[in-house]
């Protein structure tokens, strides 16, 4: 039995990260520093997680942040006052609201404050609208880096039987989509797929984006499967994705581990994305 390729995030982030430093250069030479704003609520685990590979993504390409954090109990109105001063601000390109929001607070009437022209993270309905209808070039960070990853080792998707586990507007159903852009026939799984096993054992790629540890075994999967798995699930101090590595791993193409799979490749996307929003607007 051969051994999977492991697909790993870091080169192809590396490599990115080399093209934008050198994009975001020429940019500030031509029209000024790129700044862009943050905002938080509260101080949790994962956002603080998000937020230091954030940070250190946004370095390496030569980007300026600049953070507000408020606090968890914050109400709807401080937070879009920020969003209007951001939008407003010459010298800020793109504005990232890290998630989850309290839940207490109006996340949909926050985002779509948004000024979609400084939308880095595709949240705001016009951007959402242009990615839909594939007219553009921001795109849901992690759903990018799954394409990403997927050309990076050269898997072709064209004509595939592409199977996604979760269907969220962040995740799932973005990757679905950007697979459908590439000519995969696509199957979206969630809670009330009837027999999700049968689903998977007929995909060619699987990208699992369902929050549910090693919820994806090798029972569940053919030989020769190409897998992504998006899921990044603390399990006693550890993190372990959807897929259960070890077993599937035996019998895939391809495989991501986690971590050091999509993750390091999430925050790259975003970079790509304020690059394009910051580009546009020269
Ligand atoms: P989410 O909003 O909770 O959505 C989970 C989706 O999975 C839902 O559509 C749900 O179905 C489906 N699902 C849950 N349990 C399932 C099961 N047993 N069988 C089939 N489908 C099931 O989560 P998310 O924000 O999309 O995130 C998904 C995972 O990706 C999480 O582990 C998250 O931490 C990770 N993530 C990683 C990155 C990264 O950069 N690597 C970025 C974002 C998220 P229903 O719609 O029916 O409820």
């Amino acid at each position: 039995m051969t051994r999977p390729t492991l697909m790993l995030g870091r080169a192809p982030a590396d490599r990115l990260i080399d093209e934008l430093r050198r994009g975001f250069e020429e940019l500030s030479a031509n029209s000024g520093p790129v700044t862009m704003q943050t905002i938080k609520c509260g101080e949790s685990a994962a956002v603080a997680g998000y937020e230091k590979a954030v940070r250190r993504t946004f370095r390496r390409v030569g980007v300026t942040l600049r953070g507000s954090t408020f606090p968890y109990e914050v109400d709807d109105e401080p937070l879009i006052e920020e969003i209007d001063r951001a939008n407003d601000d010459p010298s800020t390109q793109g504005v990232l609201l890290f998630e989850p929001l309290p839940p207490h607070v109006n996340a949909e009437l926050v985002k779509s404050r948004l000024s979609p022209d400084k939308d880095v993270d595709c949240v705001t309905p016009r951007r959402l609208g242009d990615f839909y209808s594939g007219q553009s070039d921001v795109a849901p960070a992690t759903a990018a880096a799954v394409i990403q990853m997927l050309d990076h080792h050269a898997i072709a998707i064209e004509g595939k039987r592409a199977v996604v586990v979760g269907r969220s507007s962040v995740v799932g159903r973005p990757a679905a989509l950007l697979l459908t852009f590439r000519n995969a026939t696509v199957t979206v799984c969630h809670t009330r797929t009837l027999a999700l096993d049968e689903e998977l054992r007929r995909a060619e790629i699987i990208v699992a984006a369902a929050g549910v540890p090693e919820l994806v075994t090798s029972d569940h999967v053919s030989e020769g499967v190409v897998v992504v798995d998006v899921g990044t699930n603390y399990v006693e101090g550890r993190v372990v994705g959807d897929v259960h590595f070890e077993g599937v791993s035996k019998k895939a193409k391809a495989i991501t581990p986690v971590p050091r799979g999509v993750g390091p490749l999430t925050t790259v996307m975003l970079a790509r994305n304020l690059f394009n929003l910051a580009s546009a607007g020269e």
